[in-house]
């Protein structure tokens, strides 16, 4: 059996706004099924302690995928006119679904907005946009036209575990952020910088048994760049691993 990793999706209203849809990108669930794994589509719970165990005892790993930014609020800031408006329901489902993986140990992989909510829930902070970050490059947050083209390079740091799944030190990712770390996480490590700016580009947690997380798309680049395959790859391996 193929270890299940849960991705978390969002509610998209329908056009006549009728009802909504448990909405996720497809690349998504193509790059866990590449890499060995069943991806398991997460409809927002509504927090309910209770359900966010369930939906956790029902996978063996976690993709925390991107999309809009987090409510400030999570992170004691109040909310910046250039930080978009917050998505309440997802925010509360993934912040606790995120706090309940950390804590209990789900091997996780956080892709933009999900190394967002990883540093969140570890108690870090963001910038909620580029220009709250003086010196930062404007091609963190290429267009939408552009969002599948390896845009800027970065430096991945040696001993992290990132630099072990990828094995590389250096690669040009695509990347649509406009937000970033501002104060990481306590027990965190950063993994990958942007060498122009020092915009911090992955993350991850050495005492848990796999948080990881990147600030770029690598569901965006798998098909053609094995180091980026290599991230779910090492998810999916983890999964399997607290399985047993
Ligand atoms: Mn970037």
């Amino acid at each position: 059996m193929r270890p299940r990793i849960g991705i978390t999706s969002w509610l998209r209203d329908d056009s006549d706004g009728l009802e909504r849809w448990a909405a996720v990108r497809d690349t998504y669930a193509g790059a866990i099924r590449t890499a060995g794994g069943l991806p398991v589509v997460l409809p927002v719970a509504d927090g309910d302690p209770g359900v966010i165990a369930e939906y956790l005892g029902a996978v063996e790993g976690l993709l925390l995928p991107g999309g809009g930014d987090v409510a400030p609020a999570y992170y004691g800031e109040a909310r910046d006119e250039r930080c978009e408006e917050p998505d309440r329901e997802r925010d509360f489902f993934e912040i606790h679904l995120a706090r309940a993986a950390l804590e209990g140990r789900t091997p996780i992989l956080g892709i933009c907005r999900g190394l967002q909510v990883l540093n969140v829930v570890g108690g870090g902070t963001l910038y909620q946009d580029v220009a709250c970050r003086p010196g930062t490059s404007p091609q963190h947050a290429a267009s939408r036209e552009d969002r599948r083209k390896p845009i800027h390079p970065v430096h991945i740091l040696p001993g992290t575990r990132l630099h072990a799944i990828m094995g590389v030190s250096e690669s040009l990712v695509t990347s649509t952020h406009h937000q970033f770390v501002k104060d990481l996480a306590p027990g965190f490590r950063i993994t990958a910088e942007s060498p122009e700016d020092g915009a911090v580009e992955g993350i991850e947690n050495p005492a848990h048994p796999f948080l990881v997380a990147v600030q770029w798309h690598p569901e965006r680049m798998y098909q053609d760049h094995p180091e980026h395959l290599a991230l779910f790859r090492a998810l999916v391996a983890a999964a399997k691993e607290m399985r047993g």
